[in-house]
């Protein structure tokens, strides 16, 4: 379980860096994780523009 989480935390902080609406580039990746014990959202708030980005996972 955590080895999954460590790479899905690690896929989005290594290669999602990039705001899709102004092209900022976050090199600090400060992707947020929350689970409800069912679910785990990263959220991702661009420190230029304010854009949010969620990516929900189902847990097992
Ligand atoms: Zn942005």
């Amino acid at each position: 379980m955590t080895t999954v989480l460590e790479r899905i935390r690690r896929r989005y902080e290594t290669t999602d860096k990039k705001c899709p609406d102004c092209g900022y580039v976050d090199e600090e990746g400060n992707w947020e994780s929350r689970t409800d014990g069912r679910r785990l959202v990263y959220r991702h708030v661009c420190p230029s523009c304010d854009a949010t980005r969620e990516h929900t996972f189902n847990l097992k």
